[in-house]
Formats: C-alpha cells, sequence, structure tokens
C-alpha cells in the first residue's frame, strides 16, 4: 500500500513523486514511456520555473548537460518589440531551453534518487475503487500480466489525453478554444539566441539554442491556414519567418540546415479539469492546459507539482483533512493561473492586441527599465501589480511621454 501512486512521469509527475518522498512518504510512480525519451513539446523554461528547479538542487543538472544558457531576450508582437531580460532573481540571469530527452530523465531520476519507486513501461489501463474512493490503479508493464496497486491517493500526471481524467469523469470547465497549430525542428548553422516574434498575419515564430549545438526553431500559426500549411511544409515553414522577419528569413535559407524531421501538433482546446475528488488528483496537462504559444506548460507543471505535494503532504500527515486539502489545491492552482491563462489565449490568437495591452506594451517598449520589467512579468518573477497598479501605470506612461488621451487603465478595454 502507497500514500501516493503518481501516474505520468514527467514534468509535472516526477517532481511531485520527489517532493512526496522527500519528505518520507511512499510513492510510487508509474509511466509507460521510458526514459530518457522525447515528448511533443518545446522546451523553454520560464525563469519562475527555473527557480523552481533550483530550489530542488536540478538546476546544475541541466546547466551539466550543456545546455545554452540565454542572457538576451527578443520578444516582439506586431511590431511592438521588446529586447533585453529580466532583472536576476535569486542568482537566474539566464534562461533555458534543454530538450526533453535531458529534462525529463534528470526529473525521474531525481524522483527515484528522493526514495519513490518508478515503474517505467507501464501502461495504466483503469482505477480501483472501493466505496466511491479511488483506491489504486490497475495496469501493465509491456505485455505483461495485469497488475494492481493500492494508495491512499492516485494522482494523474498523464497529460492533456489522462486516463485517470476519464475514469474519474473529471469534468471540464473555463473551456477556450484553440487559436493554432505548430510545427518545429532542429536546426544547424544559426547563430540566433531566443527570439519570439509575432508577425501581422497571423503567424508567429520562435527560436532557442538548445543541447547538441543546435537550435529549436517553431512556428505557429492560426487553424484557417492549417490546410495549405500540410500541403508543403517545408515551404510554408520558410514563408513564416520571410513574413515575419525577412531578415532571420534570408539567413535562414541560405545558413540553416534542419537536423530532424518536423514535429507537428495540432493544439487541442485550452481548459481547466476539476482536479480533485475522493481518493484523486490531477496535476499537469491533465488538469489544466492551454496554448504553448507563451510556453508556460512545463512551469506551471513544477509550480503545480509542488502546490499539490504540499497539499498532500497536510492530508497525509493529517494536518488538515484530504479531502479539504486537495479542495485547497484545485482553488489555489486556479487562482495562480488565472493571469497565464487569459495572457495565453488572448496572445495565443496571434490577432490585433485588446487596446490596454497594445498601449502598456508599446509604452513599455520605449524603455529598457520597462521593457525588463515586461519580460520579468512574462517570466512569472515580476508580479501584475508592479506594471498594472494604477500608480505603477501613471509611472510607465509618464516615462514613455504617452499623450493624455491615449493612456489607457482598464484592463478589461
Ligand atoms: C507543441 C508543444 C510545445 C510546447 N512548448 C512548451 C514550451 O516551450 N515550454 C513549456 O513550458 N511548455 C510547453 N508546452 C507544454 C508542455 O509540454 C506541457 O505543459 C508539459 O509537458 C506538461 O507536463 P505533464 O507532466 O503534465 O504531461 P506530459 O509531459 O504530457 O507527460 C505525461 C506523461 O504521462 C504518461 N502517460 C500518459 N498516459 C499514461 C497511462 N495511461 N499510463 C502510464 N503513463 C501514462 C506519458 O507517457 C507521459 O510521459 C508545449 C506543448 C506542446 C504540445
Amino acid at each position: 500500500m502507497y500514500d501516493v501512486i503518481v501516474v505520468g512521469a514527467r514534468c509535472a509527475g516526477s517532481p511531485l513523486a520527489m517532493l512526496l518522498a522527500r519528505q518520507g512518504h511512499r510513492v510510487l510512480v508509474v509511466d509507460r514511456a521510458s526514459f530518457p525519451s522525447d515528448a511533443v513539446s518545446t522546451h523553454y523554461i520560464h525563469q519562475a520555473g527555473l527557480l523552481r528547479l533550483q530550489d530542488w538542487g536540478l538546476l546544475d543538472e541541466v546547466i551539466a548537460a550543456k545546455t545554452p544558457a540565454l542572457r538576451k531576450m527578443h520578444y516582439s508582437y506586431r511590431g511592438i518589440d521588446l529586447n533585453g531580460f529580466a532583472e536576476p532573481v535569486s542568482g537566474i540571469d539566464a534562461v533555458y531551453c534543454p530538450r526533453r530527452t535531458v529534462l525529463d530523465e534528470i526529473l525521474v531520476n531525481a524522483a527515484r534518487r528522493a526514495g519513490a519507486e518508478v515503474i517505467e513501461g507501464f501502461t495504466v489501463s483503469d482505477l480501483v475503487f472501493s466505496e466511491g474512493r479511488v483506491t489504486g490503479i490497475r495496469g501493465r508493464e509491456g505485455d505483461g500480466t495485469e497488475q494492481e496497486f493500492r494508495a491512499s491517493v492516485v494522482v494523474g500526471a498523464d497529460g492533456f489525453h489522462s486516463t485517470v481524467a476519464k475514469k474519474v469523469s473529471a469534468e471540464l470547465y473555463n473551456v477556450r478554444p484553440a487559436a493554432g497549430f505548430i510545427y518545429y525542428s532542429y536546426y544547424s548553422g544559426l547563430d540566433w539566441g531566443l527570439h519570439h516574434k509575432t508577425g501581422f498575419n497571423e503567424q508567429w515564430f520562435g527560436t532557442w539554442p538548445t543541447n547538441d549545438d543546435v537550435s529549436m526553431l517553431a512556428v505557429i500559426c492560426t487553424r484557417r491556414q492549417l490546410k495549405e500549411f500540410r500541403q508543403d511544409v517545408e515551404t510554408r515553414f520558410q514563408a513564416v519567418f520571410d513574413d515575419v522577419s525577412p531578415e532571420m528569413g534570408a539567413q535562414l535559407r541560405d545558413q540553416g540546415r534542419r537536423e530532424e524531421d518536423f514535429k507537428p501538433m495540432r493544439s487541442p482546446d485550452n481548459y481547466y479539469r476539476r482536479s480533485y475528488g475522493p481518493g484523486w488528483a490531477l496535476v499537469g496537462d491533465a488538469g489544466y492546459h492551454k496554448d504553448p504559444y507563451t510556453g508556460w506548460g512545463i512551469t506551471d507543471a513544477f509550480l503545480h507539482g509542488e502546490l499539490l505535494a504540499d497539499r498532500l503532504h497536510q492530508g497525509l500527515t493529517g494536518e488538515r483533512p484530504m479531502d479539504e486539502a486537495l479542495a485547497d489545491y484545485n482553488k489555489a492552482r486556479d487562482e495562480e493561473s488565472a493571469g497565464v491563462y487569459d495572457f495565453t489565449t488572448t496572445l495565443g490568437e496571434l490577432t490585433e492586441l485588446p487596446p490596454f495591452f497594445e498601449a502598456t506594451m508599446s509604452a513599455m517598449s520605449t524603455t529598457q527599465e520597462w521593457t525588463d520589467k515586461m519580460l520579468g512579468l512574462i517570466g512569472g518573477v515580476v508580479e501584475d501589480h508592479e506594471i498594472y497598479s494604477p500608480d505603477a501605470l501613471e509611472r510607465l506612461y509618464n516615462d514613455a511621454d504617452v499623450p493624455e488621451d491615449k493612456r489607457i487603465y482598464d484592463p478589461t478595454a
């Protein structure tokens, strides 16, 4: 009998298992994958996520894997440019984009080192119920015979097609339709650094140096462009760079060499799922998913893995009733993620910015101090009120010499 069984051992599941095991709880984590292995995902980690890795003692492992340190960000949204870097917090003066083959293995090994039992290649097919509570999992390792494991709580960290969510019929809420699709691959021959650029024709590209001396290049377009894109991916991929930044488009054509096949993903709709119930909880994409445009999925998986570990610990030690602790986890997760969810689903449309965002981002782009503050907000290390409180907005508009009639204070405008 385990205290907690975690289904899924990547960004959400392994940190959760590690944190619980470090507190002395008996934890089993299973994944149908074995590690190292890839996941369909680009790999950008915001400063807020890196802070978690640093606190857990794992950031040095990411750096030791020769993951390039990125100390300048080039953001651009329909002609508004933000070039700089957020003020370092707790010594984090760079961001990183480790391949998932690197990151996920570090995470699963950390869970194992902490004392969690890990079974790779194990597929969960069903949950065990007893008197209305989830009390375990059922599944098999490879082609082996079916096995059952029991626990006080089963956590689904099994991604957006979550089997755990399906088996407990976790309802969806705050669903917003997906705006786009993404294609990405890895290129040599380009020395670009970190770019995140949205053009005027509902097209975006991102570039990030990653492990093995290659850069990951990704494009996102809105769904209405999907049919045409699929017909000739190589040409359409290049055309997005040409359209958004002709200069970088020329460099890609002349110097870039694609090293791997393209990976496509049509984004599922953005959603929250009810993430707790009797004997079960959900974390990571299983419970909450949004467009990859802002690259917040990994960081959120870390933050919410830690939040859930804390509430599970309270329940397991009897500090408060488990059901109350899990309800509180769900509430806190929703409150903490609301800003990122709104920002992601709004900007992920790749269309005109709402007037408030247009006014404030344009103003911020005029000074380095405000640019870096905005990059800190995007990275999760500057709080909303540092930019959007009435006093801060007044200072921003004054610093940028914005005429009175162009100043917008209402975030819903
Ligand atoms: C194209 C794309 C680009 C992205 N880019 C970024 C980015 O740059 N930065 C960022 O922060 N986020 C990004 N994201 C989001 C990020 O990938 C996810 O938010 C993150 O991987 C969620 O982690 P997770 O652990 O919840 O789920 P996952 O990483 O999906 O892991 C789920 C695990 O559960 C296992 N599993 C599933 N079902 C079962 C089962 N029945 N039995 C056993 N095991 C099971 C799977 O094998 C898998 O290992 C991107 C996503 C996509 C799709």
